[in-house]
């Protein structure tokens, strides 16, 4: 048996699996709050307590963690503890931990999501042998790579999340002036993000937003935001979307830019789900394929959304499956 775990800031996600070939099954899984426990050891201990599992009965164990990772350690952004392979290897005498950046772990679901599972914004025209790329807005905004070498994709981390953003429009501009006049710089996550959005409501809103609940200069619930904008409630929450939507469409595009994404550009994260209707309104697709002169290029590029909600925890089982 696998485990395969996705360790966020909030909440912590392990899963047992069964090896299957290509797409490992789910048998159990549970939601735990990170911060109640004091290291990940312990939040395994107790899955594998609640299953009365042995730790014998696991061949293999990966875990995606949102953070940068250096020789199998792990120090969690905002997280007060460091996750360690070798130790949690050492802990419950599993042959073999990963740890993996929790969007490469999420890559790995890519390959292997059934048609269901994933909502296409452009069909494009996939080139099998092609790369394909991952990026996700959630609490922050992950992209990882898939290289395509030797018959197989071989996902690959970055920080590009922490890029800097590159406004397109009058209107960005200004919004790149706001975000650095609090900030004093202006990565791709501070506008691309859960708190992104919540950052572009203010920056939309001159005196703060009676939907919403916000005074001038404060910060909304970012789900507050895309529910007044989706329907319709306030045109200044439909506004602060609508840059939004927008600026996603321009960096997955960027995205697949870099790494000439043939095979798609696939969205990630808790954001995309839950705006479906944004992303397929044309202007995420106007943004993407605004490129010149790689408009036709970019027009050709399948992009997705991807609906389960669990992928990042199915790429670390398939990866703990090898
Ligand atoms: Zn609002
Ligand atoms: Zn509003």
């Amino acid at each position: 048996m696998l485990i395969a775990g996705d360790v966020g800031a909030t909440k912590t996600l392990i899963g047992l699996f069964s090896p299957e070939p290509g797409r490992p099954d789910l048998v159990e899984a549970r939601t735990f709050t990170t911060l109640e426990y004091v290291s990940l050891e312990g939040i395994v201990a107790a899955f594998l307590e609640d299953l009365q599992l042995s730790s014998d009965a696991i061949t293999a164990a990966t875990f995606g963690v949102a953070g940068p990772i250096v020789e199998q350690v792990a120090q969690l952004t905002n997280v007060p503890w460091r996750v360690s392979a070798g130790a949690l290897a050492a802990y419950f005498t599993f042959p073999r931990v990963t740890l993996l950046n929790d969007l490469e772990a999420m890559a790995y679901s890519v390959p292997v999501l059934r048609p269901d599972e994933l909502a296409f914004l452009q069909a494009g025209r996939p080139v099998a042998t092609g790369n394909a790329a991952l990026i996700a807005a959630g609490t922050g905004l992950g992209e990882a790579l898939l290289h395509f070498v030797d018959g197989r994709f071989i996902p690959s981390p970055t920080e590009g999340g922490h890029a800097d953003f590159a406004p397109r429009t009058p209107r960005e501009i200004a919004l790149l002036e706001h975000v650095l006049g609090w900030n004093g710089r202006a990565d791709y996550e501070r506008v691309l993000s859960g708190p992104g959005l919540a950052n572009i409501h203010r920056f939309t809103h001159d005196r703060g937003c009676a939907v919403c609940g916000t005074t001038s200069g404060t910060l909304a619930d970012p789900s507050l935001v895309s529910q007044a904008a989706l329907d319709g409630s306030c045109p200044e929450c439909v506004a602060a979307l609508d840059l939004f939507v927008s600026i996603y469409g321009a960096e997955a595009g960027n995205l697949a830019l870099r790494c000439v994404a043939t095979a798609g550009v696939y969205l990630g994260g808790g954001i995309a789900p839950k705006i479906l209707p944004a992303l397929q309104d044309g202007r995420f697709l106007e943004a993407f394929r605004s490129k010149a002169p790689m408009d036709a290029f970019a027009a050709l590029v399948p992009v997705a959304v991807i609906l389960n909600e669990r992928a990042g925890l199915l790429g670390a089982a398939v990866h703990a499956q090898g």
